[in-house]
């Protein structure tokens, strides 16, 4: 299925076309109709399934760029693919005017990523830890969040960064669109679904 009968903006569009994304893979055909129409969705998915596009077109579909303020926030377990998701975030956002992707992660100095913070963002991308840093520090701000999506989920239960979730959960608004990607459901996150998500809609390819 073509990605033009979805109703995404025209310039999300055109970043597709330009990246040679033709038809949807079969996550994104079953879960961008939800997450367009701003349900919360859990993906079980694994890297390769264009889970990315699914979640990204989700957010910047939302976006705001004229409001300068951080809308969206993807956590991922790793660096490497903060990098990656970031990386296939601004190339979905390349024919969208003024969208600015931060990544903060750990294993970097803080003090440069207070600088760009201080610069403004509308979607960061990062890791559990680094974003509590953060947070602990007051340097980020997440009051005006829209859209926040687990990647990985379970890896990042895995790598013990269940209370770093937890101020995050803490630390968004109430009302907020959520997206959750995992290969499995262990019960950790089950409850995190049952927890902190609204009525959400389950895809699986
Ligand atoms: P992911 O599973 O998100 O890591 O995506 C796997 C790869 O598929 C990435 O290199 C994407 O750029 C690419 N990709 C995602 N969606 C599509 C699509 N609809 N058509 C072609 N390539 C895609």
């Amino acid at each position: 299925m073509s990605f033009s009968t979805l109703g995404l903006q025209p310039a999300l569009l055109e970043s597709l076309s330009s990246l040679g994304y033709e038809t949807m893979t079969p996550i994104q055909a079953q879960s961008l109709p939800p997450i367009l129409a701003g349900q919360d969705v859990i993906g079980q998915g694994k890297t390769g399934s264009g889970k990315t596009a699914a979640f990204g077109l989700g957010l910047l579909n939302r976006l705001n760029a004229e409001r300068f303020q951080v809308q969206a926030l993807v956590l991922c377990p790793t660096r490497e693919l903060a990098d990656q998701v970031a990386r296939e975030i601004r190339r979905l956002a390349r024919a969208t005017a003024n969208v600015k992707v931060l990544t903060l992660c750990g294993g970097t100095p803080i003090g440069p990523q207070i600088g760009s913070l201080e610069h403004g963002a509308h979607i960061i991308v990062g890791t559990p830890g680094r974003i509590e840093d953060h947070l602990r520090k007051r340097t980020l701000d997440l009051g005006r969040l829209e859209t926040l999506v687990l990647d990985e989920a379970d890896r990042m239960f895995d790598m013990g960064f269940e209370s770093a979730l937890e101020a995050v959960f803490g630390s968004v608004p109430g009302k907020r669109q959520n997206l959750l990607f995992s290969a499995t459901f262990p019960d950790a996150i089950q409850t995190v679904a049952e927890r902190h998500m609204h009525n959400p809609v389950r895809v699986q390819v």
